[in-house]
């Protein structure tokens, strides 16, 4: 396992669309194995491939419930809205409040290339959303309605 170099906002690469993954190879469980590893560190409840320069989808999540891979990931059903307050490790440093699904429905491929499906609510379908939007070069601060406030920060 390495630590992978986080991509901050500013670079273009964070712009761009990524590319479905064909191969579920060695390489794909080093690039999963090394996002864990970077994304703990940080430390970060998510990470995409981008991120670190990887024009790939996949995605690890773990809000504290177990680690998460996703590949190639798709959100088939969403449900509800919620208020979110959001930070970014592409962002360092700052954060804000937007509007995101309660819960939503994801079908992803792991390591091996099987497909799973599961349903996230609160801060998890949050966290899903944040990251599915990285694959489509979109930034939290795109979809943002203010900065967050001390008082967001802290409910
Ligand atoms: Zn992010």
């Amino acid at each position: 396992m390495a630590l992978r170099n986080i991509i901050t906002v500013g670079d273009p690469i964070l712009r761009k669309v990524s590319r479905k993954v064909e191969k579920f190879d060695d390489r794909l469980g080093q690039l999963l194995n090394d996002m864990a590893e970077t994304m703990y560190k940080a430390p970060g409840v998510g990470l995409a491939a981008v991120q670190v320069g990887i024009l790939r989808r996949v995605v690890t999540i773990d809000v504290g419930d177990g680690l998460m891979e996703l590949v190639n990931p798709e959100i088939i059903k969403t449900e509800g809205e919620q208020e979110c307050v959001e930070g970014c490790l592409s962002i360092p440093g700052e954060s804000g409040v937007l509007h995101r699904p309660e819960s939503v429905t994801v079908k992803a491929q792991n390591r091996r290339g099987d497909w799973i499906m599961f349903k996230a609510h609160g801060f998890k379908a949050s966290c899903v959303c944040h990251e599915l939007d990285h694959l489509e070069g979109i930034l939290y601060t795109d979809k943002m309605i203010r900065r967050a406030t001390q008082k967001d920060l802290e409910k």
